[in-house]
């Protein structure tokens, strides 16, 4: 376990101590197997029924995975973590790890598209409903609360309008009703923001985003107490959506420039955001960091660390603009996903209107003209100047 008291973030992601299995390498050692070796039968029995053994079945655990798992749960200030396949399998092993036939839970209105989905189409046909609540309405979500309620989800920033919820209150609310709360930290970050920290229950990640940062590899993660953690273990180990050992290894190489990757995408973003709030052809700027975001002052308690890597904007010329600007961009790639080396960018109306239909995308508040923009690494004079020559060619209206 990394001693996650001692030392800043910066630090915390370059430490090389005790990596399991490695002899004096400074990297950590791969290791890329299914399955181990046993000497004797005592050591073989011990393997086989040792929860979450980390050299016995990669299913079960896999020493590259659990060196991983250590250091994002030091991250988050967290007692244990889990490493899963994917995003999407981190957020659907935590729910049905802790959910159970017969069960409530309360969700927030803005979610990732596929816990949205999960949310409404998985979890009721194993009987277990969901309330949808605004999430900009604190009180709507206590009222949601009732004594079959299990788990409470949430997710902050939200995407693509980078909406806020009052985690702390979130938080209070669960201890309150004496119900499970959990925060999808992926676009927040444990550098900017530590959800455990405001009394949230359990952190899912998909790594696939900033934690990764590459664009490289898909995986996610579930952080919180070793009591939960280990019944969460309980349902991934049968649920089968366990990390890779490879794409492990690469999470971590790719965790070591975390704070460093997070630090330089949040300073960008907010000289985006500010640079476009006072651009004629853009309507309006979605960005925490933004003074003129109506939840400032909570992103400012709440992201202590920074407001982050990922923004949206809304182009007055509309649908047309937005797709004139998608076109026209030279430094962004056209690409979902965020997080990574590469900026990308995308017009939320034309994936939308695709999957959910125009008039749902408008309902959720996804205007024709709104592009999102995950920040990269690419140096920030480059992408104003890019953002500017592109918006030079769009429709003004
Ligand atoms: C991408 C994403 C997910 C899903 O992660 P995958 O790694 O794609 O499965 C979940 N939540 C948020 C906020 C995301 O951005």
């Amino acid at each position: 376990m990394v001693d996650n008291h001692a030392v800043r973030l910066d630090t915390l992601v370059t430490r090389t101590d005790r990596a399991p299995g490695s002899l004096s390498d400074v990297a950590p050692a791969l290791h890329q197997t299914a399955t181990f070796r046993a000497a004797d039968d005592a050591t073989f029995l011990k393997m086989a029924t040792t929860a979450r053994h980390a050299s016995y079945y990669t299913r079960d655990g896999n020493p590259t995975i659990s060196h991983v798992e250590s250091l994002i749960a030091a991250l988050e200030g967290a007692e244990s973590c889990l490493l899963a396949a994917s995003g999407m399998g981190a957020m659907s092993t935590a729910v049905l790890g802790l959910v159970r036939q017969g069960d409530h839970m309360v969700a927030q209105r803005t979610h990732y598209m596929g816990t949205t989905q999960l949310l409404a189409e998985v979890l009721p046909r194993f009987g277990v409903e969901v309330s949808v609540v605004d999430q900009l309405d604190s009180g709507a979500m206590e009222e949601a609360v009732t004594p079959k309620t299990r788990l409470v989800v949430v997710e902050t920033p939200a995407n693509p309008l980078l909406t806020l919820t009052d985690l702390a209150h979130v938080a209070q609310l669960g201890r309150r009703h004496g119900v499970l709360t959990l925060c999808d930290n992926t676009i927040g970050t444990p550098i900017n923001q530590q959800p455990l920290r405001l009394g949230i229950d359990i952190v899912v990640h998909s790594a696939t985003k900033f934690l990764g940062g590459h664009h490289d590899l898909m995986a996610g993660a579930i952080v919180g107490t070793r009591a939960l953690v280990d019944q969460i273990w309980r349902s991934h180990v049968v649920l089968g959506a366990v990390a890779d050992p490879f794409a492990g290894w690469l999470l971590m190489r790719g965790l070591r420039t975390l704070a460093l990757r997070v630090q330089r995408q949040n300073q960008t973003g907010l000289r985006i955001a500010t640079h476009l709030a006072t651009h004629p052809k853009v309507a309006c700027v979605n960005y925490p960091g933004l003074t003129s975001h109506p939840q400032h002052a909570l992103a400012t308690r709440q992201m202590p660390g920074g407001f982050g890597g990922l923004l949206s904007f809304e182009l007055r010329g509309g649908f047309k603009a937005g797709n004139e600007f998608v076109n026209a961009m030279h430094l962004p790639a056209r690409a979902v996903s965020f997080g990574g080396f590469e900026s990308l960018a995308t017009q939320p109306a034309a994936m939308w209107a695709g999957s959910i239909g125009n008039s749902a995308a408008e309902a959720a508040g996804i205007a024709p003209g709104l592009i999102r923009f995950a920040v990269g690494l690419e140096h920030p004079d480059d992408l104003l100047e890019d953002l500017d020559r592109t918006l030079a060619v769009v429709e003004r209206k």
